[in-house]
């Protein structure tokens, strides 16, 4: 897999939201493939087709749906739930129907949100078959008895499941890697905002020469990540941390959930990049629920890959409902998401593990030039003791990242300071400080 140079202009992250949001996604199928080919124009993924009835780990790709139409239909012929208005309405991977239901036969087919009368609920059915249509709730109430007319003009036939895939190659083959999931139809937050920020991270990243190599995964959920676990095995040596993206356009603060592994590489800079960013934020454990880092740190796989969102996932009313729309995303939390996680792969690309090649006692800093030899460390500012913590902590064994969290001084004051000793030969980088490094 290779990168293309691209160059058309990326839209912003919230243009590419509106783009998208039309669209009716669902774990395969011609919406997935468009979305995927949208991402494609502008960052150059290569599209893989896993075909239905492929074994992945414990599961099967299933067949493909697509969907042209889909609505209820009241005694006037008015269409009173209409797939074309909203492509909510139709419960995802229904099979198709066509005929006439009383009420009371097609209630046990409707969905709603009792407590968000007005809201349409996000219902999907992939591995039970059964077809469905979702309304608010003030709309079911306003229906009378009779006979109503029913249509899902839907597909469900061997087929295959589409994923995407960019490896932006970097001065190593220690990868990062950045998966968000792709299946969902016209919500906003979850995930279309994932998929706009990976896509202008991923811009970034092949406008600047790497020490890592960045791996970008645009999958449906669960099964998608479980087919490029399932195809990609030989990969996973080479990961040295990742990130699923999602929920980054809403206006609540930061979350990190961390990796299976708890204080691995990108759990620590993850840490780090928020502890600085003087945002609010919340750190919380791993937990087998969410969404593809269940996958990525399966224990048979057991990658550290953490969950990177802002609102977490069923916790706002606008989770999988018509409320988590264009409105519900704003330009400022989606710029500052990916702000974040430029700040992320800053701290990645910039640590390192230094070894002190004059570990007996201090050496003598002001005869290099490196050292104010007047002033008192009360007057000194911050770049004069990092270079003591810098020294002090370079053994081999200690990062740059692990000494800015322990000295409380901001990493790039350690960063510059660690570059003036290398200058002065007073430190040397390891170069075999990340496990399994190799230089490409
Ligand atoms: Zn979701």
């Amino acid at each position: 897999m290779s990168t293309k140079q691209n160059t058309l202009p990326i839209p912003s992250t919230h243009q590419i939201i509106k783009d998208l949001y039309p669209i009716c996604r669902s774990i395969t199928g011609d919406g997935l493939r468009a979305t995927l080919e949208y991402v494609q124009k502008y960052i150059g993924i290569e599209i893989t087709e896993v075909l239905s009835g492929t074994a992945v780990f414990d599961w099967t790709v299933p067949d493909e749906w697509n969907i042209r139409d889909g609505f209820i239909c009241n005694d006037k012929g008015d269409r009173i739930v209409d797939f074309r208005e909203s492509n909510l309405h139709v419960v995802n991977y229904s099979e198709p129907i066509r005929g006439s239901f009383s009420l009371d036969e097609l209630r046990p087919h409707l969905h709603t949100i009792p407590d968000q009368p007005d809201a349409i609920p996000y219902v999907t059915s992939y591995y039970k078959q059964t077809w469905g249509f979702c309304l608010s709730h003030n709309l079911l109430k306003s229906l009378e008895d009779g006979q109503y007319t029913v249509e899902i003009d839907s597909s469900l036939e061997p087929g295959s499941l589409s994923y995407g895939e960019l490896l932006v190659p970097g001065k190593t083959d220690q990868e990062i890697l950045v998966s968000c999931h792709c299946c969902h139809p016209s919500l906003a937050n979850d995930n279309l905002s994932g998929i706009a920020v990976a896509m202008h991270l991923a811009r970034h990243l092949s406008n600047q020469e790497n020490r890592f190599s960045y791996r970008f995964i645009f999958a449906p959920g669960t099964i998608g990540a479980i087919a490029w676990l399932a195809e990609n095995e030989d990969v996973l040596p080479q990961i040295a941390g990742g990130l699923t993206l999602a929920n980054l356009g809403d206006s609540g603060h930061f979350n990190y959930k961390r990796s299976r592994q708890h204080d691995s590489l990108i759990d620590n800079v993850v840490s780090l990049a928020l502890n600085d960013s003087g945002h609010r934020y919340g750190i919380r454990n791993f937990s087998p629920y969410g969404y593809d880092e269940r996958q990525y740190c399966s224990p048979g796989i057991d990658l550290p890959v953490g969950s990177f969102t802002r609102s977490i996932h069923g916790t706002f009313s606008e989770y999988h409902t018509s409320r988590d729309n264009l409105d519900f995303v704003n330009q400022e939390s989606l710029k500052e998401s990916f702000a974040l996680l430029q700040r992320v792969v800053d701290i990645l690309e910039h640590n390192s593990v230094f070894e002190n090649l004059n570990p007996k006692c201090e050496p003598q800093l002001g005869k290099r030039g490196l050292y104010s030899t007047t002033g008192g460390f009360a007057a000194t500012p911050d770049y004069s003791i990092a270079l003591l913590w810098v020294l002090n902590y370079s053994d081999g064994t200690q990062s740059l990242m692990d000494i800015s969290v322990r000295s409380g001084i901001a990493f790039d004051t350690i960063v510059q300071a660690a570059n003036r000793l290398r200058d002065a030969r007073l430190i040397e980088e390891k170069t075999d400080w990340l496990a399994g490094e190799n230089e490409v």
